[in-house]
Order: structure tokens, then sequence, then C-alpha cells
């Protein structure tokens, strides 16, 4: 069951230093008037672009193609991924729970949501006939950990708005894409970075600005190769980077626009998304390479979630408005084979 979270309670959930949790808070939302969200009509976005190590490779969102339909939980092919899944009882999957909207612990029930996490319920569904609970056995992965955990079998799927590109498909199979992000960046109402110049991308950011991101992603290793003038501040966690913004230790967080969304709708009053998307991020589940039958079967449940209209009701629940005015068509899948 999905709830979206009453946000002031997110936020001191997240972070109790943070001054938004008191009376500070208060005083702000007297001064400061009302912004637009996230999604509102913003100065023309500039190109988008991928990340650069896959501008050599581009083919990198191909995925596998479903064999046929999706079979029922109890015509599973037998010998197949599914059915060991099945025999087993679970599955392990590889999440983030810092990652609001998308993988966030809900304090008013204890309980994992998020459109990731709604993504590998489908999954379970597909595979058992219910997601009951025990049929995911959920590991909170670091950024960097996460492909290194597929390959390694630690987890049979990782769901954590993670970026397909060449870097990563050398070690995994991803599904495929089932979202299209972009990265931008998140600043302080009123503070000095609010007003500098986002248009040019990273290369354009004033020399010595404090940008917060995480280890492991695609946001940091952009940030490392595009903007060098920079000073990097890597966060354990996104919550943590925006903490850091919060109490002045960074200037910006920078990261992929569905993260800064949940960020930014934490702290509406103090924090803004500001400049165009400046990546494409399309995001896929990781699968270990040799599991080609279950990265099939995931593309199958993607398929369904896609013309069923579960993918807009998910987007809906879990995104809103925070990202566009209307609830956009979800991804087409692109497949590189005929199997
Ligand atoms: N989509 C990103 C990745 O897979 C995570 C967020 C980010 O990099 O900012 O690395």
């Amino acid at each position: 069951m999905t709830t979206r979270i009453a946000l002031p309670t997110l936020v001191c959930a997240l972070a109790l230093t943070v001054a938004g949790c008191g009376a500070g808070a208060a005083e702000r939302t007297a001064r400061r008037p009302a912004e637009p969200p996230v999604g509102a009509p913003q100065a023309p976005r500039a190109p988008a672009k991928a990340p650069g190590p896959d501008s050599a490779c581009p083919d990198v969102t191909a995925s596998l193609r479903p064999t046929g339909g999706l079979p029922a939980p109890t015509a599973l092919p037998s010998g197949s991924t599914m059915a060991m899944f099945r025999q087993r009882g679970y599955i392990k999957a590889g999440i983030d729970q810092s990652s609001y909207p998308f993988g966030y612990v809900d304090p008013s029930d204890n309980e994992l949501d998020g459109f990731d996490i709604d993504l590998l319920r489908e999954v379970a569904k597909a595979i058992f006939g219910d997601d009951r609970p025990g049929r995911i056995q959920f590991r909170v992965l670091r950024n960097e950990d996460r492909a290194i955990a597929v390959a390694r079998g630690d987890v049979d799927i990782v769901a954590e708005t993670m970026t397909i590109n060449c870097e990563r498909k050398q070690s995994v199979e991803f599904s495929s894409v089932y979202f299209n992000a972009g990265q931008r960046m998140l600043v302080q109402k009123d503070g000095k970075a609010e007003n500098a110049d986002y248009q040019g991308g990273l290369p354009a950011l004033p020399r010595g600005m404090r940008v917060c991101s995480v280890p492991g992603s695609t946001s940091l290793a952009l940030l490392r190769r595009d903007a060098p003038q920079v000073r990097p501040v890597e966060g354990d966690t996104w919550a943590d980077c925006l903490v850091k913004l919060q109490q002045g230790e960074v200037d910006t967080v920078t990261t992929d626009d569905t993260i800064l969304a949940g960020l930014q709708s934490q702290d509406p009053i103090f924090t803004r998304v500001v400049g165009p998307s400046i990546t494409l991020e399309p995001y896929g589940m990781a699968i270990a390479k040799d599991r080609v039958d279950f990265v099939r079967f995931v593309n199958a449940v993607l398929e369904r979630l896609r013309t069923n209209g579960r993918w807009k009701a998910m987007y809906a629940d879990h995104l809103g408005t925070s990202l566009a005015d209307t609830v956009p068509e979800p991804p087409a899948a692109v497949y590189r084979d005929n199997p």
C-alpha cells in the first residue's frame, strides 16, 4: 500500500538537526513567498546530453526482448531463474531508503515505499502471485555498490534510480528503461548560490562552489569530469546532502531531478531546484548478465505496467506534479534482439 508522506514528518525523520523542523521553519514561512513546484515553467532547457562514457555506446538502453507474454506465476518455465525464485520463496533486491520518492521508509508505518519499491513489488507479484511480507528481501545499497552487488549475486535485482550506462553494462545487464530523469541542482532560497548561472551547465559553475553529491553516482562522476573548478563534497546519502545544504556546509546539491524533487519537497520553504536538466539519466533495473531469462521476464512485467495503466498510476502516486504538470507516457522499451 502506498501512502504519500506528510512532508514535515519526513523532514524531521530524515534530519533531526534540520532547522526546518522547528519554530525557525514558521519564521521562514512568514518571510518567504510560496515557490512554484519543481516542474513549473522555467528557463528553456539546455539540450539534454548523455553522460560522457555513453557517447561511445549508442544502444546503451537497448535490452532483451520478452519471450512472448508474461506467464502465470503457476506456469513459470521449469528450470528458469523465476521458477528457482518461486521455489525459494523470495527475491533479494538492492534498494535505497534515502531517495524519496523512489525508495524511502514511510515514517507513518515504517514500511519501505516509493516508485522503485513498487516496481519490485510488481516483479514479486509476477513470480509469486502475491507481494506479501518476506517475498522481497530488501538490502540497502550505497550507489557505488549497486553493480557489484548484482554481479556478485548478493542481490538478484537492483531498483535504485540507477542510470543505464556503458560502464555499468560491462558488469550487469539492465531492464528496459522505466524512467527518464535528468541531472539538476538544488540550492538554498535566497542563498548566494541561487542566482549563479546554471544555463551553462557544470563548466559554468562558479569557482570554489561547494557541491554535494554521493559517491558512485553519475552526477558526481560528471561533476568531477566537467567542473574541475568546483569543490565536490561527498554525502553518505542524498538526505545527508540535504542536511549539508540546510546547514550551509555546501552551496548546492546535484543529482537527478527525481531525487531533487524529493529533497525539495522535504524543505519547500528553504530550498529550490534550479537550472535546466543537464543530462539524460535513463533508469533501468540491474540484473546479473547470466540471468537472461530474468531480464526478459522483468521486461515483460514492465511491458504490462506500461500498457495496463499501472506505470501512470505509480507515477501519479509518487511523483504527482513535482516534475511535470501532467503524468507523462511511460518510456517506450527498446530491444536489441529477437529471441
Ligand atoms: N541515477 C544516478 C546513478 O545511477 C543516481 C543519482 C545521481 O547520480 O545523482 O548514479
